[in-house]
């Protein structure tokens, strides 16, 4: 069955169990999602120390020079552990790459090496209150005055601003010209004066995203990445990144294998809807696993399969949340009962419902992707 691994893919899989075991003996109370609500940066220093962020880029700036399967592999096992991995999780998927594909060679050495060590964490600003699917309508604007670009805006829902030291943010340098060209790249030290984070607390009472404001922001050139007004075709390459891995399909594991044992230790095992739905479950997932691999081995080979990446973001994010109804429907009005009390699986399934919502809007809505896949996947007219 495909996808077959190499024994050197075993073994490298052997040995991100090794370290699990040892690193995280046990799994936080919510391991849901952890790359993006278990925030530990002792936990990415040491990921990063045993060579497993930055597992395609060179070894010249730290990475481990293995193929996007070996890293689909790394973050896999990630996240069926649960592991705590927001603190580099945007930096090891997205940053890297794109400092390695239009950064210079100053940027890529101050920065890449220390996202390969799991030192550096980073928001990506790019939705604004007035642009998030239509990201070409931003307004955040990085006016040029001399040695620098000035900053004044106003991006929301940026996920770890309060704790980023930088911040990957795509502004505005020309708005004379049409919406998608004028657009360009910066990388901003979040330390910088005139930068204000809002805490935004979501639907579980967590905070993990904010709104940042921009006040006469003075971001020196050197931190433009790429070539001015030319952002767009830069963040294309960058959303393919983000929406083509694991994470769009096991965020929900730990709740499934818990669950699973749960039903087993329940008795439940035997009432055949819970039988078919879990055996439907493990289906879903074999086929969701194999869509990932497929992107990552395209990857490797250079293809960025833009509607595949669409099509596996839709497909991930829909069964998590299937997953998490089911959860619900599994444990009947128990579900409600909030995490650290004394429901079944610890709250969590209540946690994971009301979690759900985000699945299929972070990263490019339903909507969006399925018009990709409609539009770049089977070449249908524009809506
Ligand atoms: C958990 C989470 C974390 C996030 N983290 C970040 C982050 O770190 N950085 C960042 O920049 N952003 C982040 N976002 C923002 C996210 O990318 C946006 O919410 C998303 O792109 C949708 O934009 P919007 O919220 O403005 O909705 P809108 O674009 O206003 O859409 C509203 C509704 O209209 C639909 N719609 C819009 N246009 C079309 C169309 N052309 N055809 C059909 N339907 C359409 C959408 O599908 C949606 O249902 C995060 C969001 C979440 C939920």
């Amino acid at each position: 069955m495909w996808p077959a691994f190499s024994s050197a893919e075993t073994e490298l899989r052997e040995r991100v169990r090794t370290f699990l075991a040892e690193a995280l003996p046990r799994r936080g109370t919510i391991p849901e999602d952890g790359w993006i609500h278990g925030f530990d940066p002792d936990f990415s220093r040491r990921l990063g120390a045993a060579g497993f962020i930055g597992m395609t880029w060179p070894t010249a700036y730290g990475g481990a020079g293995r193929s996007y399967v070996d890293r689909a592999i790394v973050t896999e096992e990630l996240l069926r552990a649960g592991a705590p991995t927001a603190a580099h999780w945007v930096g090891d998927r997205q940053i890297g790459p794109a400092l390695l594909a239009y950064g210079t060679e100053a940027q890529r050495r101050e920065i890449v090496p220390r996202l390969a060590r799991g030192e550096l964490v980073f928001c990506l600003g790019m939705s604004e209150p007035g642009a998030g699917s239509d990201l070409a309508a931003l307004s955040t604007r990085a006016i040029d005055d001399g040695d620098a670009f000035v900053v004044e805006g106003q991006k929301v829902w940026t996920s770890f601003a309060h704790r980023a030291d930088y911040c990957y943010l795509v502004a505005r340098t020309d708005p004379e010209a049409p919406r998608h060209r004028g657009l360009s790249e910066l990388l901003v030290d979040m330390r910088l004066p005139g930068i204000r984070v809002r805490p935004l607390v979501d639907m579980t009472g967590e905070h993990h995203f904010n709104e940042v404001f921009f006040e006469q922001v003075r971001v020196p050139k050197r931190w433009l990445i790429g070539e001015r007004d030319r952002g767009w075709f830069q963040i294309a390459a960058q959303l393919d990144y983000e929406r083509a891995g694991m994470e769009r399909l096991l965020s929900y594991a730990p709740l499934l294998a818990d669950l699973e044992t749960h039903i087993r230790v329940t008795g439940r095992g035997s009432e055949p809807l819970i039988r078919q739905r879990l055996a439907r479950f493990h289906g879903e997932i074999l086929v969701g696993r194999q869509l990932v691999y497929r992107i990552a081995w395209q990857l490797s080979r250079g293809v960025t399969p833009t509607a595949d990446t669409a099509l596996t973001k839709l497909y991930g994010s829909e069964l998590e949340q299937r997953i998490a109804r089911f959860a619900g429907e599994v444990l009947g009005p128990y579900a409600v009962l909030a995490p650290g009390s004394e429901a079944p699986l610890g709250g969590r399934v209540a946690r994971a419902i009301v979690n759900a919502p985000a699945l299929t809007i972070r990263g490019g809505t339903v909507e969006i992707l399925r018009n990709i896949v409609a539009q770049r996947g089977l070449g249908l007219p524009r809506a």
